[in-house]
């Protein structure tokens, strides 16, 4: 993407194929992802690098991911921006704080980005930003009235200037030790932003709406929407009830939910991605010549660990360390040439 005279912009198969070999399952979310990001940067390309004055202005997509913890919201806006290499910042809502309060500015968001494009700017105000925990700085309650939490909103409001484009005083490299630096003027009109929150709870409102919606229907009806898959269904009036201001939702159009993972997905995440947990180990151990066996049966143990902590994929990395931390500190200094990883081995260092 740097070279904005011959840009190509990948097609939404070719960024799903490449997604694939990162992110496991998650297909409905891949697809929707592919087409939102392939859009976006087609409108850089229409309204900016090449522009055609045919009186459209295509508008500007953001995007919000919603599921819970550990299902790859992050993973997928990482992978995304490494394929298209632009830059990328992940932030997370709930540090920021309006202006003037203890915490980090909105605008800090863009400090990230400028610092992944080396300040260039021009690549900078083309990179994507991702923002999690979005749901956390949602206000308490739909009716402002009654609990207003006042920062939570405000920090939606900028939050809101960042996301609907406009320019924005950043401050210069080094930030307030160089007060006499001009502060860099940040157009984010054509910035990607990805929010992602787990918008936990959020599955009651959905059920609710379904629920008075599919009335007078027999209750069979009802029963065949599956409990877990509830989220798929999420629309911009469940987020607003949960506490997102219209504003922002406005400018949140493509929605999209991710799936729990199951283990099955979880078996597969160990490893089949292309930097799969299980294929780090194994080449770290090779670098020590030594050939790293695993029993298939380790993969059960480690993945029933992982949905007992409910930490979703993010556990795995943890759970295999638990296991490996010993032998990876005795293998380096002992002449084995094979180290096998056993179930019993496995279970003995998970206290199993
Ligand atoms: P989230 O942002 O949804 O909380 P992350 O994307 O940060 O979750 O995932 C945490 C870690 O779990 C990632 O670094 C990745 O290794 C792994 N992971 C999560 N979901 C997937 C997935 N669908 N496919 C492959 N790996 C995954």
């Amino acid at each position: 993407m740097a070279n904005q005279n011959k840009v190509e912009i990948p097609k939404p198969k070719e960024i799903k194929a490449y997604l694939d070999q990162y992110v496991i399952g998650q297909d409905r979310a891949k697809k929707m992802l592919s087409v939102a990001v392939y859009n976006h940067y087609k409108r850089i390309l229409h309204n900016v690098v090449d522009p055609v004055d045919d009186g459209v202005e295509l508008e500007k997509s953001n995007i919000l991911l919603v599921g819970p913890t550990g299902t790859g919201k992050t993973l997928l806006a990482r992978t995304i921006a490494k394929m298209l290499m632009v830059p990328f910042a992940i932030v997370d809502a709930t540090v920021l704080t309006e202006a003037g309060y203890v915490g980090e500015d909105v605008e800090s968001l863009l400090v990230r980005l400028l610092q992944d494009a080396d300040y260039n700017q021009a690549e900078a105000e083309m990179g994507i930003v991702f923002i999690d925990e979005i749901d956390k700085i949602s206000r308490k309650s739909d009716n402002p009235s009654i609990t207003r939490d006042v920062s939570g909103e405000g920090v939606q409001q900028g939050l809101l200037k960042l996301l609907e484009g406009s320019v924005v005083n950043v401050p210069p490299a080094g930030g307030r030790k160089h007060p006499e630096q001009e502060f860099i003027h940040f157009n984010t009109e054509n910035v990607l932003f990805i929010c992602g929150g787990a918008f936990e709870g959020i599955d009651r409102i959905i059920a609710q709406r379904m629920n008075t919606r599919v009335i007078g229907f027999g209750s069979e009806d009802r029963q065949k929407i599956d409990d877990d898959k509830l989220l798929q269904y999420v629309e911009a009036q469940d987020l607003r009830k949960y506490g997102l201001i219209p504003e922002i939702i406005g400018r949140l159009p493509v929605i999209m939910s991710l799936d729990n993972l199951d283990r099955k997905a979880l078996k597969r995440i160990l490893t089949e991605p292309r930097n799969a947990i299980l294929r780090q180990y194994e080449k770290m151990f090779e670098l020590d010549g030594i050939k790293l066996e695993i029993e298939p049966e380790v993969l059960d143990i480690i993945v029933d660990t992982a949905i007992k902590e409910k930490l979703g994929a993010r556990g795995l990395r943890s759970i295999c360390e638990r296991i490996m931390n010993d032998a990876m500190y005795d293998a380096p200094s002992s002449r084995r040439k094979t180290f096998q990883l056993t179930a019993d081995y496995a279970k003995e260092k998970l206290g199993a």
